[in-house]
């Protein structure tokens, strides 16, 4: 509210709802909120008596006890009128004051006005006899539903299901009101009706908030318009085929419909129009946030507390043995995090026996769907056989090998390591022993892994070393960052890199940042792979989540380009332990297999006691030769495309700003948009990181509480297990918590 420039000395009050008592609290008297104290604030009961100064009643002029605002009376009139009020903001506003002169209540000039503000923004009268009839009218008021009134000459209250809700209401009511003195005030012939000081007040502050107001008006978006009677994609249809056809012809064949990027055997049916993805998104970024309405996150709550009790228990102890009292951030739910016992195929249960759909497949690598039994039976026979490492070689590493050349040729050899993280380590090293040269570019935002070459511009592009705490200067000083999609920003960096002795590697998520956060243009992969050719740099693809789960041939094989060398992990051990693997170019791949052939050059150093154990490279043949088998990721894909459209339906349904879209059986449901923030508009970021990050995690905690679980409350992966289903109940329980949100 201060940052807003709404409250400063003496100008207005801001009250909360103290939940489950007849109480509210407000701010003090003639408040200087410049210098506030939590202790400052006054408790008062729903009659407006001043229950208690605060704790210790302090007074920061040294005069007693604080006053409560004279207004008290007309906020304790509320709360009894309005138990879905929780929040009161009274600001003195001047815009106010000009409409409540032209006595012109604003009619409801916007859909975002009636939802939120009501029909109408109601004039009441403070005159004649001060406070007690304010509060008479104000209650009046309020009754009708509405939640924003100018009073005259005194300024405007806005109510809000929570503090926030109230500040954004009063932004709001700002912005329409500026509106509309606008529209009144140089409607023709009607200015000379505003006296002149009003009009210099309203005009002036309507100078400054121009630009943001027409940002605002002019980037309000149509809906994805999905009709009621539109059959959704089936992934049914597509899993009876795959039985009765040859795997390489699951995916239906292209029609004209899916676009250039239309491809047999692709998870992907349509690529995203990615610009319109883009634009989505920006504008959800220029909106206030918007969550469950307080009631419905109370709810939310409630589940955790009373029906996941023992994965409460747990969650306690672990805090205290295990550092963060998770191991990856994939387990990091709010409130805290869900201890799983069962998972099979696309459900999970918890400790307590709540039942969930699973869309966060283990971050990725479950395309069969979890705990898939044909895999696991020879998983099992081969531990019994061999046990699960003996540290000497076994044909099942070869056997990966073959089907990963199989399926992608261009992986002419292939090192099996622990992890994807691993695995672009290994990459980055291979490719600076093969060219001779230091400098590697990835593109900001991206995530490969948690090496020290690599924890560079993480999560939010332009970020440089911010999450780098640990890691010496050294380790990423021949580390660059791209800024996503920008292809002219990366040929300057590897002309830059000239200097430098050139380019090792430029390393990229084929789909984009994230998994397709923030989706890549379709022909950007080949644009970047030209520039590669011409600055003599090796095209390494971070195929770790996209590796089978776009095709059979990974997203190369979807994009139709070939990088040098690709990195595997997550299903390239079919859901099981040390999922990692650097493959490619049979000259560029020599390097890790010089030293080690007893032939000659430098060993390159890569690997550790348990790569290409048995058990993972087992694990990783079957499940790859599952997957070809019943074309696994076209099923999930058309899962995938069920599922978003389903959710698109949603959120035009609600008039939700979310934006919902997917790439296969990888699904986005962005309602924040934290992911799309950067250092371009660094001011956004820090005001707005937290607030956005939030709203993630309980939107993530609201599915929960509804039996979905989703990777971060942002991200869905469907599986082979998704049958439609299997969708469409997920798809009815998205809609319990969209219709939730406020302002729906
Ligand atoms: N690369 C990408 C694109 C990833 O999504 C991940 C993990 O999520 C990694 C690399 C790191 O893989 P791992 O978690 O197996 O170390």
């Amino acid at each position: 509210m201060l940052e807003r420039g709404y409250l400063k000395a003496t100008e207005g009050n801001v009250s909360v709802r103290v939940a489950g008592h007849r109480l509210y609290a407000v701010t003090p008297s003639n408040y200087d909120y410049a210098r506030m104290r939590a202790e400052d604030v006054c408790l008062m009961d729903f009659d407006a008596r001043h229950v208690t100064g605060g704790a210790g009643g302090a007074d920061v002029t040294g005069e007693g006890q604080l006053a409560p605002s004279v207004e008290a009376g007309m906020h304790a009139g509320i709360y009894r009128e309005r138990p879905d009020v929780h929040a009161i903001v009274h600001t003195h506003q001047p815009y106010a004051s000009a409409l409540a002169f032209l006595r012109r209540p604003i009619p409801a000039l916007t859909d975002e006005q009636a939802r939120f503000l009501g029909r109408r923004v109601a004039i009441v009268d403070y005159a004649p006899s001060g406070t007690g009839f304010l509060a008479r009218n104000v209650r009046r008021a309020v009754a009708g539903g509405d939640n924003a009134f100018i009073l005259a000459n005194h300024g405007v209250v806005a109510l809000g299901t929570d503090p926030d809700r109230a500040v954004f209401t009063m932004a709001l009511l700002e912005k329409v009101s500026l509106a509309y003195l606008l529209a009144l005030t140089t409607e023709s012939g009607k200015v000379h009706t505003v006296p002149a000081p009003i009009r210099e007040i309203a005009l002036t502050k309507l100078r400054a908030d121009q630009k943001r107001i027409a940002a605002q008006v002019t980037q309000g978006l149509p809906p994805v318009r999905v009709d009621a009677a539109e059959a959704l994609p089936s992934a049914d249809a597509v899993a009876a085929a795959s039985v009765t056809e040859q795997p390489a012809r699951a995916a239906e064949a292209p029609t004209e419909d899916d676009g250039p990027a239309a491809r047999p055997g692709s998870a992907i049916s349509t690529y995203p129009d990615v610009d319109d993805v883009m634009r989505r998104l920006r504008a959800l970024l220029r909106q206030p946030v918007r969550g469950l309405r307080h009631d419905a996150m109370l709810d939310v709550l409630q589940y955790f507390e009373t029906r996941c009790g023992s994965s409460k228990e747990i969650a306690e102890r672990a805090r205290r043995r295990i550092p963060g009292g998770v191991q990856h951030n994939l387990a990091f739910n709010y409130p805290f995090p869900l201890a799983i016992d069962k998972a099979a195929g696309a459900h999970l249960v918890d400790r307590d026996g709540n039942v969930y759909l699973d869309f966060l497949q283990a971050g990725g690598p479950t395309i069969l769907g979890s705990n898939y039994a044909p895999v696991r039976e020879q998983v099992e026979a081969v531990v019994r056989e061999s046990g699960p490492v003996t540290g000497l070689f076994h044909e099942y590493e070869l056997k990966l090998a073959e089907a990963i050349h199989r399926h992608v040729p261009h992986v002419e050899q292939y090192r099996s390591l622990g992890s994807g993280t691993e695995a672009v380590m290994a990459a980055v090293r291979g490719a600076r022993a093969f060219t001779g040269r230091k400098v590697v570019i990835k593109v900001g935002g991206a995530y490969h892994g948690w090496s020290d070459t690599m924890v560079y511009g993480l999560r939010v592009p332009g970020s440089f070393r911010m999450n780098a705490k640990g890691i010496p200067f050294g380790a990423t000083s021949r580390t660059r960052e791209a800024f996503p999609h920008d292809l002219g920003r990366l040929r300057r960096k590897l002309i830059e890199n000239r200097a430098l002795g050139g380019t090792a590697a430029v390393v990229v998520e084929p789909l984009g940042p994230e998994s397709g956060t923030r989706p890549v243009p379709f022909g950007f992969n080949a644009a970047v792979r030209e520039l590669c050719d011409e600055f003599g740099a090796l095209l390494v693809f971070d195929e770790v989540v996209t590796g089978f789960r776009v095709g059979m041939g990974g997203a190369a094989g979807y994009f139709e380009v070939t990088p040098d060398l690709t990195v595997f992990g997550k299903a390239v051990a079919g859901g099981y332990p040390m999922a990692g693997g650097v493959g490619g170019r049979a000259d560029v791949m020599a390097v890790f297999g010089s030293g080690l052939d007893g032939r000659s050059g430098a060993h390159v150093q890569v690997g550790g006691t348990l790569s290409a154990n048995p058990l993972s490279c087992a694990a990783g043949y079957f499940a790859i030769e599952e997957m070809a088998r019943t074309g696994a990721p076209v099923v999930a894909g058309r899962a995938g495309d069920r599922l978003a459209r389903g959710l698109q339906r949603i959120l035009d349904r609600y008039g939700l700003p979310y934006v919902a879209w997917n790439t296969g059986s990888i699904v986005h449901l962005e309602c924040s948009g934290v992911m799309l923030l950067d250092m371009h508009h660094p001011v956004q970021l820090l005001r707005e990181n937290k607030t956005r990050k939030q709203l993630m995690e309980r939107m993530g905690a609201a599915y929960a509480a509804h039996g979905i679980i989703t990777l971060a409350g942002s991200r869905l992966y469907t599986s082979m297990a998704d049958t439609d289903a299997v969708i469409d109940d997920a798809l009815d329980r998205f809609d319990q918590v969209l219709s939730q949100v406020e302002g729906v």
